[in-house]
């Protein structure tokens, strides 16, 4: 396969070099669709991961999968595109959407041909449930059975399904390898990426056609949020560093339903299969404010919903601060069949017997919109004033860490796992496309790579005064605080002052740790500096946008503003922390004509969100 040469360069640095047609960084959904897609075909792929493949954050996804598949009911693609329209509050791209929603039957077929044990109905067919914000006849309900599952263990069967296949097809997997930086050439073609070996503490050079950034999302930018430690947006560091900007960062979804303390998460299926939310008076307050979708309207909404009935005196508990979700009233053998996991993380998180008590949740960091922006194609965009769409060669972006953009302001659930595999698939479509098989895979740009080691080395040997943790603490109060569910202008202007003070701050970092071999003080540092990138892109973006979108929810512009902001936000971010917005149009015209069948555009044209 790829041919290895090993180096020494002066800095005292070992270096290993690699050569591939394709690079996949991150082993998550994405990475892993993309990794198998690229080696079914013949293209030497190597797939880099700081963690073992299985344990990416993609295992957690607990409450499905979702594909218009009709095995419960009636359902259409053109009624999955809506509600995804509806969902992204009329900010996502029509065209990536409509691939998504188009693709998604066939993708989940082929899921369930690679071997995912999904759950089945009495006759056999996957089973689907009902999830937020999916609803029958273009948004006017009921709601629709859409998101397959396997129990409550999704993202697991998928994940271990497709690691087993990318090994059978001869991917090269370089497990517990940290990626540092994209290698750059002088015109912004990117030829590869350098990693650090973990285990070794070798540093490796590996050089590609193409690379594919698949590191998920930035969750812990955030105090409380539902993902793994591990999710810190390491893809939109090292896009912010390359020249890239960053789309859309402003929109960071709050799940209704993380328990209470521990952040840990109850999925929306467990309202899918009929929980309901109340407040201290024993209410069921989603009734008030969507009486058609309830309990199940979209993520934002229920949100905004629980903290006002939490603001208003209303909230459960001691402080009056949390909601309580009931599954109480559900069949044990139900919640036993269909919900195993919960069952036992409300157990172990919140010290609840669910069939007899009610759990308490609150809203809690779960899922970023923005991300590096790309095509539908996952081709990263590098846009100009005269070319919002042009395409940066040999870098692609998936999966969490990527914009396509198909969830705009607000994710629905279950859309994030079909992005992960519709687009992880159609990145590999597209390299088998554009790759020049027979042309020499490009060395790695010295000078380029020069600047890469500089970083690290000024990093694994700083020695200012303030440990990693303090300053993450720091950055994910700052972010929980002044970047919430609701935000004002001076909740953003706060947030925007400290986390500017803090990336002035980091300079005073202070790593304890010299080592090269298995050094976590040296990681967590790296990977503050990747998340500070997120978060400072976040809030300035926030800061900026003078309206109410999905999850962007300001106080003091409560509507939405389609006149102004329909528009995607472009964060560039220079060395010195200064944060520079452009925007770029939204995509609006669906890729299928209405007389061949394609969606109306009367029928996605912007009007008031209500469930
Ligand atoms: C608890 C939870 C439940 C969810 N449930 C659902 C659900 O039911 N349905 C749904 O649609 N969505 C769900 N989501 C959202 C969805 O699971 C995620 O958006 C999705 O799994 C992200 O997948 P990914 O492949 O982009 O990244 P991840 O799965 O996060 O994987 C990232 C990969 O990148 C690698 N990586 C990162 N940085 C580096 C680096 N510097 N060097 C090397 N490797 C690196 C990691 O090792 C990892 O392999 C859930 C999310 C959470 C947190």
């Amino acid at each position: 396969m790829a041919q290895d040469t090993k180096s020494a360069n002066t800095s005292g640095y070992t270096f290993v070099d690699h050569k591939f047609d394709v690079v996949v960084v991150g082993a998550g959904g994405a990475g892993l669709r993309a990794t198998l897609g690229m080696a079914e075909q013949g293209l030497r792929t190597a797939c880099i991961t700081k963690v073992f493949p299985t344990r990416s954050h993609t295992v957690a996804a607990q409450g499905g999968i979702a594909a218009s598949l009709s095995n419960m009911g009636p359902d259409s693609w053109q009624w999955h595109m809506y509600d995804t329209v509806k969902g992204s509050d009329w900010l996502g791209d029509v065209d990536a959407m409509e691939y998504l929603v188009r693709e998604a039957p066939a993708a989940v077929y082929e899921l369930e041909h690679y071997g995912v044990p999904f759950s089945r109905t009495e006759e056999g067919k996957i089973y689907q449930r009902p999830f937020g914000g999916h609803m029958m006849n273009y948004g006017d309900g009921p709601p629709v059975q859409r998101t397959c599952a396997a129990a409550d263990r999704t993202g697991h069967a998928i994940l271990h399904t497709l690691y087993g296949q990318s090994l059978k097809n001869n991917a090269q997997f370089f497990i517990e390898y940290f990626a540092l930086d994209l290698i750059m050439e002088p015109d912004g073609t990117c030829t590869g990426v350098v990693a650090w070996n973990l285990d070794d503490g070798t540093i490796r050079r590996f050089s590609a056609k193409m690379v594919v950034l698949a590191t998920g999302g930035y969750g812990r930018a955030y105090f409380s949020a539902t993902s793994a430690h591990t999710c810190t947006g390491d893809g939109g560091g090292m896009a912010a560093r390359a020249g890239f900007p960053l789309q859309d960062m402003e929109f960071v979804q709050f799940h209704p339903t993380g328990i209470y303390g521990a952040g840990c998460l109850i999925t929306e299926g467990a309202r899918g299969e009929g929980g309901y939310l109340v407040n201290s008076e024993g209410e069921r307050f989603m009734e008030r404010y969507a009486p058609s979708a309830k309990d199940l309207a979209s993520r934002d909404v229920v949100s905004r919903c629980m903290t006002l009935e939490i603001r208003e005196g209303r909230g459960v508990g001691k402080a009056k601060d949390h909601i309580f979700l009931h599954l109480d009233h559900l069949d044990p053998a139900v919640l036993h069949e269909r919900l195993p996991g919960i069952s036992e993380s409300a157990k172990i998180f919140a010290g609840v017997d669910l069939t007899k008590e009610p759990i308490p949740v609150l809203p809690t960091v779960h899922y970023n919109m923005g991300g590096v922006p790309t095509n539908y194609w996952g081709e990263v965009l590098n846009p100009t004033a005269d070319n919002p769409d042009r395409v940066s060669p040999g870098l692609m972006a998936v999966g969490e860490a990527g914009c396509a953009s198909v969830h705009g302001a607000n994710r629905l659930g279950s859309n994030s796992l079909i992005d992960l595999v519709v687009f992880g698939r159609a990145a590999a479509i597209r390299a088998g496309q554009v790759i020049d098989r027979k042309a020499a895979i490009p060395s790695p740009n010295q000078a380029s790579v020069d600047k890469i080691m500089d970083r690290f080395d000024r990093l694994r040997h700083a020695n200012g005064s303030t440990p990693t943790a303090v300053l993450r603490e720091k950055m994910q109060k700052a972010m929980q605080e002044d970047a919430a569910v609701f935000r004002t202008q001076e909740s953003l202007e706060s947030g925007c002052k400290r986390i500017s003070e803090i990336w002035t701050e980091l300079k005073d970092v202070k790593v304890f740790d010299r080592s090269m071999i298995w050094n976590s003080d040296l990681v967590e540092t790296l990977e503050l500096e990747n998340l500070m990138a997120n978060a400072i892109t976040t809030v300035y973006g926030a800061e900026a946008r003078k309206e109410s979108r999905g999850a962007h929810a300001r106080e003091d512009f409560s509507a939405r503003d389609d006149a102004n902001w329909r528009k995607h936000t472009l964060a560039h971010l220079s060395e010195d922390g200064t944060v520079t917005l452009t925007y770029r149009p939204v995509h609006t015209e669906p890729l299928l004509a209405e007389k061949d069948g394609g969606i109306s555009l009367a029928k996605i044209a912007p009007k008031a969100r209500v469930y």
